[in-house]
């Protein structure tokens, strides 16, 4: 290895490993269910984003198999050379009736999705307007883009009016866009989406909510955008395919425009090979079943208030989340770090979030209820919680 390169990772791994910041990764042996194994111990898991269990349904592994004797493993080929295959047409048909839009297109993952749409329609001469708690992946598209980016406080309805009036009135720019996740992964919250599009319409900008954490979630299982009933209003409606729906890829539903141009212009859909057959049967299936019946949702919803009340009674923390996302609050960093080993000591596997991800002084442990949980396994964690609490001094 040149000296260059050796230097450059040896210093920063090292740097990594003295702080305590070297993540070491857990490798599940089995399927990532409501329980998990890890290094041969069993664990209640709380971590994972298959909020309807999903993820080991019965009905979608009969579906990725079936496609797989009949498709093959591999799509072959880009979209736009012939990977397009009649099983990519059935998901994107079904996607747009799930979204209640005009059209839909599929991408390899939800990360993928906000590099290929937000650069294909936003460039140098626009401004997107970006709220501070985004993704990764859209603020990596909007670098991407190479627009101006504009960074509006969390969920702040009037840094969002200032800011946007701001940049329209400069006359700077072609296009003003605004972009959001529809429910935020850290605390739960919901973004504003009916202030946001009264705003939007005073000023004219362009609309792109991420409803990653909220599809299957939120709105019987629509999503964030149809819980507000504002379909017809919001331009971009971007998910993922691999946290409720339980699979892997992304999406984008809007116009017939929209998503005709993104066939065109967007580089991942352009110049990356598309999902494969099993995948892609099985994520159809998925939605399919989220549309048939709201009986894995409404299980997910009590399961979700279920631990939050049992959590609450303990005397913890468990923050605003307005959606199944728990965090129990504890605050410094280095006790919510113990607090999570602690949990996972005793069989309940939850992990730490600390600054950067959260503000310094409100590191919390994250915990994920899905439908796939039995009460008793909620009853287990709560008790494995409320002795590590004690323990702690937190209740
Ligand atoms: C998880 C997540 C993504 C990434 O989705 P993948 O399909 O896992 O790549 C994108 N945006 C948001 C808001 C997310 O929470």
């Amino acid at each position: 290895m040149v000296q260059t390169l050796n230097t450059f990772l040896e210093s920063n791994l090292n740097e990594l490993k003295d702080n305590g910041l070297y993540n070491e990764i857990d490798i599940v042996e089995g399927a990532n269910g409501a329980e998990i194994t890890i290094g041969g111990k069993q664990y209640i898991n709380l971590s994972s984003n298959n909020y309807l269990g999903l993820a080991t349904n019965e009905d979608l592994k009969k579906a990725a198999k079936d496609a797989i004797d009949s498709h093959g493993v591999g799509a072959g080929a880009v979209r736009t050379i012939n990977g397009t295959l009649d099983l990519h047409k059935e998901l994107e048909e079904t996607l747009a009736q799930f979204k209640g839009t005009e059209s839909a297109i599929a991408y390899q993952s939800g990360f993928n999705c906000n590099m290929a749409a937000i650069s294909a329609v936003m460039n140098k001469h626009d401004a997107i307007l970006s709220d501070e708690l985004n993704h990764a992946s859209i603020i990596d598209g909007c670098r991407l883009s190479k627009a101006k980016i504009i960074r509006v406080n969390h969920s702040d309805m009037e840094d969002l009016r200032n800011k946007a009036k701001e940049a329209v009135e400069s006359g700077q720019y072609n296009k003003v866009m605004y972009i959001t996740d529809g429910v935020f992964s850290m605390d739960g919250d919901v973004a504003k989406l009916p202030e946001i599009v009264e705003i939007a319409e005073e000023f004219g900008l362009i609309t792109y909510v991420d409803d990653a954490h909220g599809s299957g979630v939120m709105g019987k299982g629509a999503g964030t955008v149809k819980h507000f009933g504002l379909q017809d209003k919001i331009d971009f409606q971007i998910g993922t395919l691999s946290k409720a729906i339980g699979v892997v890829g992304g999406y984008v539903a809007g116009t017939k425009d929209l998503i005709d141009w993104l066939k065109v212009a967007s580089r991942p859909f352009l110049f990356s090979t598309s999902l494969a057959p099993g995948d892609t049967k099985a994520i159809t299936e998925s939605v399919k079943k989220l549309m048939a019946s709201t009986e894995l949702h409404d299980k997910l919803w009590d399961n979700a208030n279920y631990l939050k009340e049992g959590l609450k009674a303990k005397g913890f923390d468990i923050g605003h989340s307005e959606t199944p996302i728990t965090p129990v609050i504890i605050g410094e960093e280095k006790k919510a770090q113990t607090f999570s080993k602690r949990l996972m000591d005793e069989g309940v596997y939850a992990k730490a979030i600390v600054f950067p991800t959260v503000p310094r002084g409100t590191g919390r442990v994250r915990n994920m209820p899905t439908a796939a949980h039995t009460k008793e396994q909620l009853d287990k964690a709560i008790d494995i919680y409320e002795k590590i609490g004690k323990e702690l001094g937190l209740i």
